[in-house]
Parts: C-alpha cells; structure tokens; sequence
C-alpha cells in the first residue's frame, strides 16, 4: 500500500475542503501543524516537546481515558532526561531508585547482577514508577502549551498523505465524522497502529510462544529493594519493587495454561503465597501478555512517522520499550519543529530513522538475549547458561561488561544529522552530551539541558565562540533557532552574564578540553565540534546539514564503527 488508505476529493492547494458533505462542523481544529494519533504516553511526551517548541499540534486518542492496564514499570536515566526536556520537574511522579537488578538460579545461585545505584546525566540510572500517574502528568504537561489541543474518545478511521500535507478522518465522541489537515502524522497509535500497516510496514522479529502473567500488587510490609529476575526454568519470575508499597511478580504460564484461569484471584494468589503472607497483599492490577521482539524496515514515510510501540515492540526483560519510544520522541519532536517553522529543509526528518531504528533494533536484540538467561527452557539448559555468566563473571572484563551495563547499547549514532570527527575522546558527534550542574555568575544553579534549553547551541567549552564568529554568520545562526551558551571549568573566574561553571567535570574537560566548540542538537545530540577558531566552518557546516536554503548541501555521512 502506499500510504493512502483513503482519498477524499478536495483541493490540493488549499488542503481542506471545509463543508464537505457527510461530516459536521466540530470543535477540533480541522487545521493544524502535526496531528498525533496515539495518546499514550508517547504520544503525550511528543505533544509536550511540540508545545515547548510552540507547534500547532492536535492530539487524539480513541479511548477516553488512560489505559491502566499493567505495563511499562521501570525507567531509566535516559528516559528520565527527555522527561526532563518534555517539561517534567524532578519530583512530578514517583519513582524509586532501584540499587540493583539480580539474576538468580535455583542451581547457580546469583549467577548475575546489574548495579544500577547512583546516577547519570542528574538522573537515576534505574527506577521503578507507575505508567498511568506518568501519563496523567504529561497529560497535565501538555495541558500548559497553548499551541496543542487534545481530543480524547476521537479515533482515526483513515489518513491520506497528499504529498504536502496529510489529511485525516476522525470518528468524534458522539459518533460523527471530521477531517483534519496536518503537515505531518506522527504515528503513536500503539503496537496495533493502523498507521504503520496503512504506510505498508508490517512489523518483522519474533512473538514469543510463551505467555506472562503480569500480576500488581500492594502490602504494607514490602522489603524488596532490588529487581530479582528468578530464572528457575520451572518458571521463571521477575519480581520487583514499585512506589507506593506497589511490587510486581510476572509469572511464565506453562503450556496448557490459560489465560483465563490464570487471571483468577485463586491462581494468583496460589502463585503469589511463596513470597509474603499473601493476605497482607491488596492485589491491584493482573493481566497476561505474550511478548513480542519486532520492528518494522522504515520508522517514516512520507509525512507520516511512527513513534514508540508503533514502531518496536520489545519483551520488558530490559524495562525499554516505553524508553525507546521516548528517545524516539525527543528525536523526531524537534526536527519537525525546526522544518515547520523553516529552520531546517524537511531533508533532516529522514535522520529519524537512521538515527532511532538500528539503536531500538539493537535494544531489541539485548532483550532477546536476556530472555535466554531469564527463560532457560531446561534444567540442562539452565545449569549450562547460568553457570557460564557466573564462570565469565571472575573475569573483571566480562564482570565489567554485566554489572556496570555496559552490555546496554550506548545512545549513539552511526550515521545522521551530524559531522563526522577525528576526535577519540569526549563527546563525538551523533552521541548524547552529558549533563550536569552548572552555576551561572550570579550564582544560580541548574541542570545543564535546562540552560542549553529546547534551542540548537553553540558550545563554548572555556571559550566564547561569539567572539569567534562575524556579525552575518551569527544572524544565520540566530536565524536558524542557534543560541550561544559559554561554560567554563570549576573554578574559573566569572566572566560576564554568559557565564555558566561547570559543577560537575561532565561538561569540561568531561565533553570537551578547553578551547573546544560543541554544537548541541536540542535533543542534545551533539551535532559537529572543534577548535573555537573554527566556529565560522562549524556554524556553516552545521546550516547546511539542517538543509537551509543557501546552505551549501549536507554530506552524508559515512557509517561509522560503533
Ligand atoms: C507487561 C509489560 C511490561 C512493560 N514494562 C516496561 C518497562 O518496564 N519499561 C519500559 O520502558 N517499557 C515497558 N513496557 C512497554 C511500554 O508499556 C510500552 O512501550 C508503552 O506503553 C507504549 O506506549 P505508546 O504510547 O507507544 O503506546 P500505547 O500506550 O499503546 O498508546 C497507544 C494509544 O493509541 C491509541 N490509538 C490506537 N489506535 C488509534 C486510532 N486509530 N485513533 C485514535 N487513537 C488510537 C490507543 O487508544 C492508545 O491509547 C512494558 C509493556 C508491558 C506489556
């Protein structure tokens, strides 16, 4: 199929036929920027990150409430940083800091451990949460941004994408039909999406025989600090803590098992009684899942882009799939941002998915992987897995590579929106630059993203690139959404307002040396760097990667060794 699941008649140029037959006036906007089908709580981080940036968007959802199903619970810092740059304050929804993440055997004991205490990048690098208070905060979240409009119990019966725009019917609460006109769809309708199957990209990878019963519960007494993965192959139970006295058991059905008989308070709570006086327990929430592991070719086409389960589903044995759909967010907000208002050729939104499908494809396959430690199919099996990670273990190498996660794909691209360099160390391009504290002279503190902000920045590590750069290529830069942040090593001597001081070493000599320019995506992609004297070429280049017209034509880039 191409895209077009259905046509209507009306003018190309104008987009909208406004008193077309068969459908009635409503209160929804039946123009706008960026239509987002989906809102879950991708849709909702999108819907946030495009209000900040001030694009007209609607946001619809067919269900007129949030789902409270029991789905993603764990988070990490990555996800808790584009929260942050959705306009989450730390504290907005609960978390809990979870110290460790144990994989144990009933015939290897503890064979493997992540440590996941302290933080990264000013979050925590692992916590447990709970989906539909999150949702209900970016709800509230979006509820801020003048410029989206949301519209609940509003299902999207078809779209065609016209080339230039792409129009869309709606089915309204009271039964009634609307089209909508939009620059672009973002696709976050979820792992059924309409969308993706209309754009004719069926999802490719794995369904799982097995099912899981996933199973919520809360009590008083709760001791657990740690996520236990219990890898015993006569069924195999991840069980975790949660806030709000919440813990949460998933159990592997066996075959013959059903669905119907597992969801049954009996079964539950026979299943449950092993771990805890099982009156204390309130249960709140059960359901059983099968897991899937799959991904579609191509995350865009046309104007139309698939975000978050839309376009990967993942078994939750890494906690990544509502991740994933956040970095895809943070990822495709942005760009569509800066092409809708002119700041960048629409060239740039076929960076989405060069950059987001072979990392979430590779998260995917980390999943996959851990399900083979997690659901050994035998007792042989199981001695020979987990005895092996635990042999492997003594070696500091291989020790290194489970418990300090380096086993977990590193947020960077191979290929995309930015220029390559001949650096080795610091932050390279197509990475993710860190972030810490900083002071400005004044004294004020703050997160480093906050004061990089929603904008493209030039990067002054202990330099000022304004004083680099002649009066039209700062019009350019300015003109293109460019802004100028100069931070300087702790310690330093303030230095006019500009000043931030880097508290926290991440920034420099952590990203850069001294005397470097990074030019910071407002994703916080870092886009291209060098030397302060070559601010003039980095501004240039950077232009003519966003594709801005006069811009000489981006390059692309060579893959690159991950
Ligand atoms: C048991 C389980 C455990 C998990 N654990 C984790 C975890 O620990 N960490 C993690 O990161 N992830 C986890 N996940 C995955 C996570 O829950 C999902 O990735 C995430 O909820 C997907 O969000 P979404 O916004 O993409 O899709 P959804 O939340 O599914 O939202 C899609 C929305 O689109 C709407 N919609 C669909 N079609 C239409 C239409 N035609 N018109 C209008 N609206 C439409 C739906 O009503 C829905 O509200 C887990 C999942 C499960 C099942």
């Amino acid at each position: 199929m191409d895209g077009r699941l259905r046509r209507w008649s009306g003018d190309r140029k104008t987009g909208f036929r406004v008193g077309f037959s068969g459908w009635r006036m409503s209160s929804i906007s039946t123009q706008v920027d960026v239509l987002i089908v989906g809102y879950g709580p991708v849709g909702a981080a999108v819907a946030c990150l495009l209000g900040k940036l001030g694009v007209r968007t609607l946001v619809i959802d067919r269900s007129a409430d949030i789902l409270q199903m029991p789905r993603a619970i764990a988070l990490d810092n990555e996800a808790l940083r584009i929260l942050q740059m959705a306009g989450l304050r730390e504290g907005a929804f609960q978390v809990r800091a979870i110290p460790r993440v144990r994989y144990l055997s009933p015939y290897a004991g503890e064979f493997a451990r992540i440590n996941s205490c302290g933080s990264l990048d000013g979050h925590p690098k692992l916590v447990t949460f709970y989906q539909p208070e999150l949702e209900r905060v970016l709800r509230e979240c979006v509820g801020r941004h003048a410029t989206v409009e949301t519209a609940t119990g509003v299902e999207m019966l078809g779209f065609s994408d016209l080339g230039d725009s792409v129009r869309a019917e709606l089915k309204l609460a009271d039964g009634t039909t609307t089209f909508v006109a939009a620059r672009y769809l973002v696709a976050a309708d979820g792992a059924g999406s309409m969308v993706r199957k209309a754009i004719g990209q069926d999802f490719q990878g794995r369904t799982y025989a097995e099912e899981w019963l996933i199973v919520d519960a809360e009590r008083p007494d709760q001791a657990l600090d740690d996520i236990e993965f219990i890898c015993d192959p006569r069924r195999p139970t991840p069980h975790m803590p949660a806030p709000g006295q919440r813990e949460r058991w998933e159990f592997m059905l066996h075959p013959g098992e059903s669905r119907e008989r597992m969801e049954e308070e009996g079964t539950v709570r026979t299943l449950l009684a092993p771990y805890g006086n099982v009156q204390d327990m309130k249960i709140t929430r059960k359901a059983v899942y099968r897991f899937h592991a799959r991904t579609c070719e191509r995350f865009s086409r046309g104007r139309v882009h698939l975000v978050g389960d839309a376009a990967h589903i993942t078994p939750p044995f890494v906690g990544q799939g509502l991740v994933a759909g956040l970095r895809d967010a943070a990822n495709l907000s942005w760009k569509l941002a800066w092409v809708l208002r002119g700041s960048a050729g629409d060239g740039v939104l076929e960076s989405y998915d060069t950059e987001r499908r072979p990392h979430a494809k590779a998260m995917i396959d980390l999943a996959r992987f851990m399900g083979h430690l997690i659901m050994p199919r035998s007792r042989i099996k199981a001695c020979l897995v987990h005895g092996t990670v635990r042999a492997l273990r003594v070696l500091p190498y291989f020790r290194a590579y489970f418990d300090d996660l380096r086993i977990k794909p590193k947020n960077s691209f191979r290929e995309g929106l930015f220029a390559p360099s001949s650096r080795r160390s610091g932050s390279l391009p197509g990475s993710w630059l860190p972030q810490g504290m900083v002071r400005s002279g004044d004294g004020t503190l703050a997160p480093s993203d906050d004061v990089l902000g929603d904008r493209l920045v030039l990067l002054g590590c202990g330099a000022d690139p304004a004083a680099h750069l002649c009066e039209s290529s700062m019009r350019a830069w300015q003109a293109a959404g460019g802004a100028i942040v100069r931070v300087e090593p702790r310690g330093s001597e303030a230095r006019g307002a500009s000043f931030w001081e880097d508290l926290s070493d991440v920034l420099v000599p952590g990203a850069a040396t001294v005397g470097r320019v990074l030019v910071v995506r407002p994703d916080k992609t870092v886009m291209h760097e060098g030397a302060t004297s070559e601010c003039e070429r980095l501004v240039r280049e950077s232009l003519a990667l966003l594709g801005i017209p006069g811009s000489p034509t981006p390059v692309r880039q060579p893959a690159r060794a991950p």
